[in-house]
């Protein structure tokens, strides 16, 4: 098979123009995802630097050399911007044009020689693909499978202008190094023209998965406290209770102690922040999937303790909840809660949760501040 040059190179330029397109369409319908901007700028800015370098007749001048590489260089530039954006971390215009501005400041040394041009482009681009990938990796904060998938390719283009420097250091004459290390071969249009359909689908699922993400956690997660909602909670305590298998779990009920005067005499704002202490201190005690807020001043746990450990363990919180409200609120206000407790084996999440509400009701008749167990 004979590639032709020219057409892979057009191929190459109007694909990646295309690509460009489609994600800043995407960005335009998810505008809260703005690395999608970065990202659809990024392709575009190879689509020319590449088409003004390769589609002219003959060695390019001068001023196309220092301008179609600038453009490349700022391609990356913006691929790594949108990587940074995409984990949330601030758009860095140092990082963004450092490439760039390197590769004009050397220009004028390196143009009269093409194995330089190609070590210094190659390395800038190489430095470009490693810190996004690192900005993917590192900087993640959901956890998101996609990332992970681009780290890998982002990785692989680190190595794919490595080797180009490298062959830029030798220039043999060998023929299809040669071909490879030039500025431009059918071989490597060919590559970019499936590397660059591969790495925009995969940015667009990073986005796709990412709003699906934040849709996820809106549903799931109850936004004040941060803690599982009712939903959340009685999915996982179904799944917990299946995974028993027949054997014993405890449930724990908790309700915060004359909430509504506390709203009543302090305001709204430092009952929220009761709420949130609460919630705080459950995090800091049981297992992520283990508890959740039912609603109001409610919170349910469900675990596979007996019912000595699952009281023993709601004294704990009840004392930690205690103290840390008294510290927080420098005694503010006075925050306690009651907990009813329900042990058994076999039973469902709402039976368990019924159970431990009949003790928490004996629990509030008792005084509250305490823990009784069915
Ligand atoms: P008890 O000790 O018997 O549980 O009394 P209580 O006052 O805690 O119970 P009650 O059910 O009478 O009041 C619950 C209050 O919780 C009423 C409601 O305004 C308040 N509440 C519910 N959700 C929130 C919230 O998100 N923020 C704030 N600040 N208050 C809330
Ligand atoms: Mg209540
Ligand atoms: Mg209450």
């Amino acid at each position: 098979m004979v590639l032709d040059p020219a057409t892979l190179t057009v191929t190459f330029v109007l694909l990646s123009a295309v690509l460009g397109l489609l994600l800043l369409f995407s960005w335009a319908l998810n505008r809260k995802v703005t690395a999608l901007a970065w990202w659809g700028s990024s392709f575009w800015l190879i689509a020319i630097g590449i088409g003004a370098a390769n589609l002219g007749h003959g060695q390019p001048a001068y001023a196309v050399l220092l301008g179609a590489n600038a453009l490349a260089l700022l391609s990356y530039g913006a691929l790594y911007t949108g990587c940074r954006v995409f984990n949330g971390r601030p758009a860095s215009a140092r990082g963004a044009l450092a490439g760039v501005a390197a590769w004009i400041a050397a220009f004028p040394f390196i143009a009269s020689s093409q194995g330089y041009r190609l070590i210094m482009a190659s390395l800038l681009a190489c430095a470009y693909s490693i810190i996004s990938a690192w900005e993917l990796g590192r900087h993640a904060k959901r956890p998101l499978a996609s990332p992970r998938v681009a780290v890998v390719l982002l990785l692989g283009l680190a190595a794919f202008n490595l080797s180009r420097a490298g062959l830029g250091v030798t220039l043999t004459s060998v023929s299809w190094i040669d071909a490879f290390a030039s500025r431009w071969s059918p071989s490597m249009a060919l590559l970019l023209v499936v590397f660059g359909s591969t790495l925009a689908f995969m940015l667009l699922s990073m986005a796709k998965e990412s709003i699906e993400f934040e849709y996820k956690q809106a549903a799931l997660i109850d936004p004040l406290t941060g803690a599982p909602n009712r939903r959340a909670f009685m999915r996982n305590a179904s799944r917990l209770l299946a995974g028993l298998e027949g054997r014993a779990a405890s449930c724990l009920l908790f309700d915060l102690d004359n909430f509504k005067s506390i709203n009543d005499r302090y305001g709204h704002d430092t009952g929220d922040r009761v709420l949130t202490i609460f919630g705080e201190v459950l995090a800091s005690h049981l297992p992520e999937r283990s508890f959740g807020r039912l609603g109001g001043e409610e919170f349910g746990a469900i675990l596979s303790l007996d019912s000595r450990a699952a009281a023993d363990l709601a004294d704990r919180i009840r004392h930690a909840f205690a103290a840390s409200a008294k510290e927080s609120l420098d005694g503010a206000a006075k925050a306690t809660v009651s907990v009813g407790c329900a042990t058994g084996a076999g039973l469902d999440a709402n039976t368990m949760l019924q159970r431990a509400d009949e003790a928490l009701y004996r629990a509030k008749r008792g005084g509250r501040n305490t823990v009784i167990a069915a």
